[in-house]
This record gives C-alpha cells, structure tokens and sequence, in this order.
C-alpha cells in the first residue's frame, strides 16, 4: 500500500473516532434535559395531588362550619318557638327548622362525597410523591452518570485533537485539505475499491483508473465521487 494511503486510513479512522464521540457529547444536554423534565413532570403531578387533597380538606372545613351555623340557626328558632304565642308564628319556626335541617342533611351528603374523594385521593398521593421521590434519586445519579460521560468524552476527543498533528506531520498540504474536504462532506475521504467499484459511491470506475489504484504508485481519486481510492487486498 502507499504509504500515504496507510497513513491516511489511520488518520481517517481516527477522526471518525473523534467524530462519533463528538456526536455523542452533543446529545448530552438533550439527554439532561429530557431527565430534568421527566423529574418535574413527576414532581407536578405529586404537587397536583396534593393540592387536591388539600383542597377537598379545605372545603370539608367549610362544611363543617356551614352545618355548625345552620345548627345554631335552629337552635335559635327553637328558643323562638318556645317564646311565642302566635300559631302563625309557631309554623313558620317549623318550617324554617324544616327547611334548615334539609339544608344540613344535603351539606352532609356532600361531606360524604367529600370523604369518599378524600379517601381515594390518599392512594393517589402516596404514589405520586413515591414516584417523584424514586425519581429524583434516580434522575440525580443519570446525570451524574451524564457528567462523567461527558468528562470522559472530553478527554477522549482531547487526546485524538493532540495527538492528531503526530498523524499529518510530513503529509502534502493539498492531500490533506483534499482529505478533511471529503471527510467532511462525504463522510469517508479514503475508501476501498472492491470489483473495480468503489465502495463509497458504489460505482464501478475505469479500467484506467482501477489500473492506477492497483499499481499504487500515486493518489487516485474516484472520477465518479471524487474519493480517494485504496487496492483492497482479500
Ligand atoms: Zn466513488
């Protein structure tokens, strides 16, 4: 092989290294945030139960004291009624004791609907701050795990980007421009020509140019893609 060629391979299969790890560094923070909205997602629905059920607390107190005052109102047409004289006057206390006691007794019904909320919201708390309490230890140590990945991923393209000059020292300028070009847009700048087709755009090339490729004596490019062409020896 030319030695070129077998130091570009190195030089290629190295910078596809450091382009993979690149590319997973960039999915770190789409990573973190996707933990972090999961954990307040979580952390909400817990607040929202709990509200909930404070809320339905709240109103059970009201209630209570609706039916304490409605009771007090009764109380007090009693009390009416045992001073007055008047027929008419003792009726209407009746009525209005009648119409008071069906007040509380609907009051209570709703109190018992209350209860019943109450009780099956419980369950429905407990979970949902388990759920956000497992969530939160959980989610902490993904992104301490994701911390450590991208310390570790820095380090690792660190290394590849220093040591990268090591393997292009002494290689031609215009190869290795050609080289990054092709790396960048095409992906891969040097590939293998296999059954004189080249397998970065899987066409077959000339007879001269294959020619060329296997007599490895200077740089061949694909005509159709513009790669640069290596002999694969099976
Ligand atoms: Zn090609």
């Amino acid at each position: 092989m030319l030695p070129e060629i077998e130091r570009l391979l190195i030089l290629q299969d190295r910078d596809r290294r450091a382009r993979t790890l690149k590319a997973e560094l960039k999915t770190i923070p789409a990573d973190r945030t996707a933990l972090e909205t999961k954990l307040s997602t979580l952390k909400g629905q817990a607040n929202d139960a709990r509200q909930k059920q404070r809320a339905a607390e709240v109103e059970q107190a009201r209630l209570d004291t609706e039916i304490r005052s409605k009771r007090e109102q009764i109380a007090k047409y009693e009390t009416q009624k045992l001073q007055t004289r008047k027929n008419e006057e003792y009726q209407a206390l009746n009525h209005g004791i009648d119409h008071v006691k069906r007040e509380i007794s609907s009051i209570e019904d709703r109190q018992l609907e209350l209860m019943e909320t109450l009780e099956a919201l419980k369950p429905a708390v407990a979970e949902s701050d388990k759920a956000a309490a497992e969530a939160e230890v959980q989610v902490k140590k993904q992104i301490a795990d994701l911390e450590s990945k991208n310390t570790n991923l820095l380090g690792q393209i660190a290394e590849l980007d220093s040591a990268r000059p090591t393997h292009t020292d002494g290689l031609d300028e215009d190869l290795l421009i050609t080289y990054g070009n092709l790396f960048l847009t095409k992906g891969e700048a040097v590939v293998a020509l296999r059954n004189e087709v080249c397998s970065g755009c899987h066409m077959k090339v000339t007879v001269s140019t294959s020619a060329s490729v296997k007599a490895r004596k200077s740089i061949v490019h694909c005509e159709q893609c513009n790669r640069i062409l290596f002999h694969e020896v099976h």
